[in-house]
């Protein structure tokens, strides 16, 4: 998406509203994450992919997966950060950072050839630290989770163009838990953020980031990636789903990273403190919580045949464990030929 005018931008903003919505020019299906609109009714109200057999998210465990030496860490390129600005929107289900067109590329060590470019970050989260992300690790919701949605830069030439097309898409996931001891910068990656939640653009907060969505976003200064990966880049797992909000498009490499970002309860409460649309009746301004959909099967039984795969980078203690087995095994089955071997003797005998 080349943007340099004000008018192309206001277009791209419109588009991208528009993508993250799932409201495609035409399309007047409207979706939240309550009874009527939320998670359950969306096979029923966007039946292309919805309830698909590729869906995300889903419950990532060491068990169900399988190990793949050739996933390695993570390595990306940045440009020069000084003096580019970032957006900060709240689109009425979540809020995002729009990246601006940075031009970042992130490489995938797996595929040294490929191009993957940030195109912005969003979360969810729960009204309480027991819920909120999308993926479950090992049984875990955790309270917040981090999407930073990429595009494929070697087949398409914009997020618009590959949003829609096959694999176009690859987001990185991030979990967050809470520690009261850590102290979070507000000049640097997540801290930043939440210090815009509620700094007016202008002079008075009328369209702050927590009060109003839909709004037309607010600057802050651009920063690394990095800052809202974890340290430790090396342990994830890698699996093929979707969007999990509608259209809930299939064209998605997923990777969620095993190590949560900490962050303390205040942080999270800023979060929950971030608004929804009005209830439309009542007027009244509702608490933007709950913005996640539960997790979907890795392997529907429905129809038949439909298998994935969920990778992981790193060895499992299952494995560890094997190991340490083995040699119990295998005195097991000297143990088995020994009394065979007796048995033997004392047939002939
Ligand atoms: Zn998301």
């Amino acid at each position: 998406m080349a943007v340099s005018g004000g008018l192309l931008c206001g277009a791209a903003v419109v588009t991208l509203l528009c993508l993250l919505n799932g409201a495609e020019a035409g399309d007047p299906v409207q979706w939240g994450y309550d009874k009527g609109d939320g998670p359950s009714a969306w096979p029923d109200l966007y039946k292309r992919w919805c309830s698909g057999r590729k869906q995300s998210p889903i419950k990532l465990t060491t068990a169900q997966s399988v190990y793949d030496p050739s996933l390695d860490t993570y390595t990306i390129s940045e440009p020069a950060y000084a003096g580019k600005q970032y957006k900060i929107l709240n689109d009425g289900h979540k809020v995002l950072v729009d990246f601006q067109n940075m031009r970042v590329n992130l490489s995938l060590n797996r595929h040294e050839r490929e191009c993957f470019r940030p195109h912005h970050v969003h979360w969810h989260w729960g009204d309480k630290n027991s819920i909120g992300s999308e993926h479950w690790l090992e049984g875990k919701q955790y309270p917040l989770e981090g999407h930073i949605v990429m595009w494929d830069c070697r087949f398409w030439d914009s997020f618009a163009e590959a949003a829609h097309g096959i694999d176009g898409l690859a987001v990185l996931g991030v979990f967050y838990e809470i520690d009261n001891s850590v102290q979070l910068s507000p000049d640097r990656g997540i801290g930043e953020i939440i210090s815009f939640f509620d700094r007016p653009q202008v002079s008075s907060c009328d369209q702050c980031v927590n009060k109003d969505y839909n709004n037309p976003g607010v600057n802050l200064p651009a920063f690394s990636i990095k800052e809202l990966l974890p340290k430790d880049m090396s342990s994830y797992f890698v699996y093929y789903g979707s969007l999990t909000t509608p259209d809930c498009r299939e064209n998605v490499m997923w990777t969620v990273f095993r190590e949560p970002i900490k962050i303390p309860q205040s942080a999270m409460d800023k979060f929950r403190n971030l608004s929804m649309p009005q209830n439309s009746t009542t007027g009244l301004r509702r608490p933007m919580v709950n913005n996640f959909r539960g997790p979907m099967p890795l392997n529907p039984a429905d129809p038949i045949g439909a298998r994935r795969q969920l990778s992981r980078s790193f060895g499992s203690d299952v494995g560890a464990a094997m190991a340490v087995c083995a040699p119990d095994k295998r005195l097991l089955v000297l143990a088995a030929s020994l009394l065979a071997v007796a048995g033997l003797a004392a047939c002939r005998g």
